[in-house]
């Protein structure tokens, strides 16, 4: 079934990931419906309708089923109940047993492998008592990471000693956590594609990323790995869309060792930071191939167009405003501000794209452009 434009497709969750969506819907001319409670949401100022209700009110729901015939979500953590509500009065995806997974890193983790895919070494802490058991398994640097609503760096604790992880089990609240062994990492990529009911598949180019302080900085792409490299990423991904059997737009984030190994770290079941490079540099943008996903429409060309790095704008430099005129003079910058009223330290606030005929001028472009604004 295709959903032509003229229909309806919701998002539940009003952050930036959802405004580029719904931005993406009504260009394409889709009505909009977002489900968020904050009345200023990034992605409220752009729907048709926004319903300012918590995600677990069952009368929002399903007012939200009865006005869309297609939902999808923006967050991981939205709870599953609200997913099975929803695809009782219209189609949903990704579903909600592939958004479970994604919520929880043991789960995720398990089902990664028995895909076939490497991860790291981990051992589930379900509680005090398996503490010990978990150590002993690891035994060396680990990560201690909260197994649900860790995002950007938080609920995680890097550990050295078992007394340290005695120590941080208890700073994060003595929930459910996995110990992961820490690994020699050489890069980070994450490949982000859409995949539709009719199982076709499409990859967006693999992109190379920096982090700093557990929060994206910045995304390269093309990324500078072999093509082996980013082959067998391509091959994890696929089988996890497969094996999941998902619709939408689903990001996967990997490792890369100094031997080439290439492991697994998260998924993420929607549109991705590491994605915001497609907005101005590929033939179809991640958001345009979540709705053609959602929407049951042949997926656009992933195609990319030019080199580009990807600069994330976080609330730091706003000093009271960053000085976007030094943005402006350069023309192979496209900025993307997310309109949230309020910039805090950490908070995403927007991005640019640095594009140029290669990947070079395009890095010292977001060098220069950097210095300017004063990130990092
Ligand atoms: P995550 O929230 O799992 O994506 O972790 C945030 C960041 O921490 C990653 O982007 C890596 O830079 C680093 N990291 C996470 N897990 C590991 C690991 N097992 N070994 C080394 N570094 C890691």
């Amino acid at each position: 079934m295709m959903l032509l434009p003229g229909s309806t497709l919701g998002v539940l969750g009003g952050g930036q990931l959802g405004r580029m969506f719904a931005l993406a819907a009504r260009v394409m001319g889709y009505k909009v419906v977002v489900l968020d409670p904050d009345p200023n949401s990034p992605a409220g100022q752009i729907a048709d309708i926004h319903l300012k209700a918590a995600y677990t009110d069952e009368a929002a729901l399903l007012h939200m089923g009865e006005l869309c015939d297609a939902v999808t979500t923006e967050f991981e953590s939205v709870p599953a109940k609200s997913l099975e509500i929803l695809a009782k009065h219209c189609f949903v995806a990704p579903n909600a047993a592939a958004v479970n997974i994604a919520q929880d890193r043991l789960l995720e983790k398990t089902q990664a492998q028995a895909f076939g895919c490497d991860t790291a070494p981990f051992a589930n802490i379900e509680d005090e008592a398996s503490l010990a058991d978990a150590w002993s398994k690891i035994n060396g640097p680990a990560l201690l990471k909260t197994r649900r609503l860790g995002y950007d760096g938080k609920g995680q604790a890097r550990v050295n000693s078992f007394d340290d992880l005695v120590a941080a089990y208890d700073q994060l609240g003595r929930v459910p956590c996995l110990l992961e062994g820490f690994l020699p990492l050489s890069q980070e990529i994450s490949i982000v594609l859409a995949r539709n009911s009719a199982g076709e598949i499409a990859f967006f180019p693999v992109a190379e990323n920096r982090h700093a302080h557990g929060i994206l900085d910045v995304s390269i792409v093309p990324a500078r790995v072999p093509e082996a490299t980013a082959e067998r990423a391509r091959q994890m991904a696929a089988r996890i869309a497969e094996g999941l059997d998902y619709v939408g737009v689903l990001a996967v984030e990997f490792f890369i060792l100094d031997a080439g190994r290439v492991v697994l770290n998260e998924m993420a079941p929607r549109p991705h930071n590491s994605g915001h490079y497609t907005l101005d540099a590929c033939a179809t943008d991640q958001f345009q191939q979540q709705v053609r996903a959602l929407a049951g429409l042949p997926l656009g060309d992933p195609r990319l167009l030019s080199p580009v790095v990807m600069v994330n704008i976080l609330g730091d430099i706003w000093r009271p405003e960053p000085a976007w005129d030094t943005l402006f003079a350069h023309p192979g910058v496209q900025l993307h501000l997310y309109g949230k009223q309020e910039a805090r330290p950490g908070r995403k606030m927007g991005h640019y794209n640095c594009l140029a005929p290669t990947l070079e001028a395009a890095l010292a472009l977001a060098e220069t452009t950097r210095t300017e604004l004063g990130i990092g």
